[in-house]
């Protein structure tokens, strides 16, 4: 059976048990603080486990991306080293919200297994949760009771709290555990040993395939538990692993999920992979591995970077390069040719890895090149500091060393740790945590800012009301307020119930306006409000300190909100032309193209994309049409709130990153044939009320991501203006000329002819001069001496002059000054005789003579120049020249 095969099957089973089949989710989390990356086909449905929201179903299954790289699943150091461990994995699911338990997902999981998979049934184990004391949660007698009659008592395994017993967080719910183990040994080591007594000993081939949780009890606050009303189910088993078991293999990777990858991977670095654990074996084990894990968290939109959850994918790829670098003799970008092969291995299941093929391979290809230049170095940097080490007797290396890798050759610590482990040292973790946060404080220091204590004034009931879409004002309660103190001073945050004020978001700068504080139906003041921000799901309003202002908030009982509205209506020009533009680009430049950042403001648009290379003046002009003919065709904005993903995607809406299923959009259509998108910003009510849009600028951002810049509406206007008035203004200096650009190309072919000219005459002159001057050429002592004021045209010709003279007179000494457009430059040549009998050197001579223009200057042994300030020197400086070489 393929593994396209075995997955379909999975699919389809839970289909025929009335599941509801949904797509996963990113690999990148989003909206969930204590998730970096997805690492559970759970992720996605947490909410719906903590009552938050409606799942779409009460029975879903899928198969989710998963990546264990950070966090309290971090399986990243086994990777390569032992055979069942990815850092991106497939998790295949089946869930019930509060719908059927345990015995339907232990008769459903035991029968796709043995009926539909054909896995033999002696080779299956399975464990109960065994009760917990301390805890007072009991033995988990029901999946006993349901296991005992298709397994035997003998195939049960009893588990601890530590692997039979789940829980979401310190709170909230939680229950038993049952895994299914698998022994896939051969029949002799069977005979040998039971698998039974191996399970969960960390043997490669009995390994856990599939866990399925029974959520049953909530942990309260005070650590008890109590039984939750609605009870769920939440299965996880891993594709690969599960793809061995079926396919008869020994290592996840001998099956055809990584076959296609190592068989590049051979090809490319003439290797031949034998599935053992030698250095070699290893690394291709860890390439296959990470280009899954670098390709899927870029096509769901990540960049390699320096922060955050772009670092944590920059260190995986380097991981790989260099794993590929020292075992497999990978000296050029090997990682980005593993990339078709991937992409069409999966185009079926996740359609956007091959969607954004050549996006991700540039990507990665540039990521190589950069590490690929300083890898080598860095390496040979690293084994001087480990043979340093050893010679001392010391095994581990400094924290401070660790920084210096890192900030130097982009060595991430773990890098220097995994090399360091491999040569018997370790590093210091602590040390260089330290030398890292030190270096931050350096650079924070300046941003510092201190905020007071909010002080609350009205309770909020439910969430912040923003009314911006549809008026420009509002009256509203003051909910609370606080003092910040930042570079520009102290200000104020305001948090109202409700707002027109939009908060700065998916690239729109916050609103300004003022804020009309009432008590009863007095004015008592008006604050002006400088920006929005949103935090949480607050929108905090940013005021200007007046004096009082602590008075001003807490007398007032209404506040009138509101917002500028030209100033808006600029923004919502820029904003509505973005969508325009975003939709433009795509039909120039192809479908590849997606929004990796914006910028939204009254004064100009910003829109970074992914693209290769440099958007020629053609194709902007293109964009740039279309865009405007799109303005006059005045269309009218659709726009619908709160539409489930899933019709938005319908919808055809782009720029679908980071939304998973179950979550409501706002949808933001202009023709439903040419730009729809998700967008929580705000536009004008049809385009003709953008008036005209005009490229700034075109430039590249990083790898694979361009942006241009624009403007719109008034600014495009100004910016038409401007430029016009700026030909008319040439036109003018140039006496009206019918052809403005054949005047001035005239003018600078004029230029260069009489530069060149100019040049010739002064060569000429300089020809002259040096045949004056070797007139003047003196024997003194068995050497010849030319000491002369010059008059040239620049410092270069007269080092040009020195050195013709010496090369028509053998053992010349020279001194030449000039005056050079008021200041005083000397020259000094001395031939090997006299640097060697007299023991004079050029340089030191010219620093002397230097003393008399006041100035200074040096140069080799054999010829030095100096320049000074004081012109009226030059002449006793050439008389001491003269004496020194006497
Ligand atoms: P293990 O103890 O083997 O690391 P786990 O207890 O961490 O597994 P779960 O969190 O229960 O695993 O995940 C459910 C299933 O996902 C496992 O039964 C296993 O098949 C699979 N799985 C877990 N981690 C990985 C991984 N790093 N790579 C591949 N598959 C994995
Ligand atoms: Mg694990």
């Amino acid at each position: 059976m393929t593994s396209h095969e075995i997955r379909r099957h999975f699919l389809d089973f839970f289909r025929s048990k009335h599941h509801l089949i949904v797509p996963s989710a990113p690999l990148v989390a989003k909206n969930d603080p204590t998730l970096m990356f997805n690492n559970s086909g759970m992720a996605q449905f947490k909410d719906f486990f903590l009552g938050n929201g409606t799942p779409p179903s009460k029975r879903v299954a899928d198969t989710q991306k998963c990546l264990r790289v950070s966090g309290k699943h971090n399986d990243l150091e086994d990777v390569g080293f032992d055979t069942y461990h990815h850092t991106m994995f497939e998790m295949l699911g089946n869930w019930s919200f509060g719908d059927y338990f345990k015995k339907e997902a232990i008769a459903w999981a035991w029968e796709l297994l043995t009926d539909v998979y054909k896995l033999p049934k002696d080779r299956l184990y399975v464990s109960v949760f065994q009760g917990d004391e301390k805890d007072n949660v009991p033995f988990d007698q029901e999946a006993f009771d349901l296991w005992k009659p298709i397994v035997g008592e003998d195939r049960i395994i009893y588990g601890n709290k530590k692997d039979n017993f789940w829980e979401m967080g310190d709170t909230g719910p939680c229950g038993p555990c049952s895994e299914i183990h698998v022994d896939l040994r051969s029949a002799e080591e069977v005979a040998e040993k039971p698998g039974k007594e191996l399970v969960n000993a960390d043997h490669p081939q009995v390994v856990e395939i599939w866990n399925l949780v029974f959520m049953q009890f909530n942990r309260k606050a005070d650590g008890s538990l109590e039984p939750l009303p609605a009870r769920h189910v939440d299965t996880g088993m891993g594709f690969e692993r599960l793809c061995m078991a079926i396919q008869g293999k020994k290592s996840n990777y001998d099956t055809d999920v990584f076959s296609g990858t190592i068989r590049v991977i051979e090809e490319l670095s003439g290797k031949k992979y034998e599935a053992g654990t030698s250095m070699s074996d290893v690394a291709m084990r860890v390439i296959a591995d990470h280009i899954r894990a670098v390709s899927f968290a870029i096509a769901d939109g990540l960049i390699p970077s320096n922060a955050k959850a772009g670092y944590v994918i920059r260190r995986i790829l380097r991981r790989a390069i260099r794993y590929g670098y020292s075992y497999l003799g990978m000296t050029e970008p090997f990682m980005t040719k593993l990339v078709p092969t991937l992409s069409m291995q999966f185009s079926d299941v996740f359609p956007e890895l091959n969607a954004q093929r050549d996006f991700v391979a540039t990507v990665i290809r540039e990521e190589e090149i950069a590490f690929l230049r300083t890898l080598g170095t860095g390496l040979g940097r690293l084994d001087h500091i480990v043979a340093d080490l050893t010679a001392k007797g010391e095994r581990v290396i400094p924290g401070e060393t660790v920084f210096e890798l890192n900030d130097t050759f982009g060595f991430p610590a773990d890098l220097t740790a995994l090399i360091a482990r491999e040569k018997g040292l370790s590093i210091d973790e602590t040390g260089f945590q330290q030398a890292l946060q030190q270096q931050k404080t350096r650079s924070r220091k300046d941003a510092q800012s201190s905020a007071g204590d909010w002080i609350e004034l009205a309770e909020l009931d439910n969430k912040v009301e923003f009314v911006g879409y549809d008026q420009p004002d509002a009256y509203a309660q003051i909910v609370k307020y606080r003092k910040i103190q930042n570079k520009q001073g102290t200000q104020v945050q305001v948090v109202l119930d409700k707002t027109p004020f939009y908060a700065e978001s998916g690239g729109q700068i916050g609103d300004t306006g003022v804020l009309e504080l009432f008590a009863g139906s007095d004015q008592i003041g008006t604050l002006t409000v400088l920006d929005t921000k949103k935090e949480n799901d607050l929108v905090i309003h940013i005021v200007q300190d007046v004096p009082g202002i602590d008075d001003l908030l807490t007398e007032a009982d209404s506040v009138y909100a509101v917002i500028n509205t030209s100033r808006r209506g600029l923004i919502a020009s820029n904003h509505s032309a973005t969508h325009l533009l975003h939709s433009a680009l795509r039909e120039v430049l192809g479908n590849h193209v997606a929004q990796k950042g914006s910028y939204v403001g009254p004064d100009a648009l910003r829109f970074d994309f992914s693209h290769f290379s440099k958007v020629t003046d053609e194709q902007l002009a293109e964009v740039e049409r279309i865009v405007n003919e799109k303005i006059r065709e005045d269309i009218k904005l659709d726009e619908k709130r709160n539409v489930p993903i899933e019709q938005a995607k319908q919808l055809g809406a782009t720029a679908l990153f980071g939304e998973k299923y179950g979550d409501f959009v706002r949808v933001i259509t202009f023709d439903p044939n040419y730009s729809v998108e998700l967008c929580g910003g705000t536009h004008v009510p049809a385009t003709g009320h953008i008036g005209l849009f005009k490229f700034t600028g075109e430039g590249s951002v990083s790898t694979g991501v361009r942006r241009v810049e624009a403007k719109t509406s008034a600014g495009a206007e100004t910016l038409v203006n401007e430029q016009m008035a700026l030909v008319s203004e040439l036109k003018e200096l140039l006496k009206s000329p019918k052809d403005v650009v054949k005047a001035v190309q005239t003018l600078l072919d004029e230029r260069s002819a009489l530069q060149k000219q100019v040049e010739a005459l002064q060569n000429e002159k300089v020809q002259q001069l040096k045949n004056q001057l070797l007139e003047k050429v003196e024997t003194v002592n068995g050497h010849s001496r030319l000491v002369e004021r010059v008059d040239v045209p620049s410092a270069e010709s007269l080092k040009q002059l020195a050195y013709d003279l010496k090369a028509k007179v053998d053992n010349l000494a020279v001194v030449l000054g000039a005056d050079i457009n008021g200041k005083p430059q000397l020259a000094v040549m001395l031939p090997d005789s006299l640097i060697q009998s007299k023991n004079l050197n050029a340089g030191q001579v010219v620093k002397e003579l230097a003393k008399n223009i006041k100035g200074g200057g040096g140069g080799q042994p054999f010829f030095a120049t100096a320049g000074g300030s004081d012109s009226s020197g030059l002449d006793a400086a050439l008389a001491q020249g003269k004496e020194l070489l006497g």
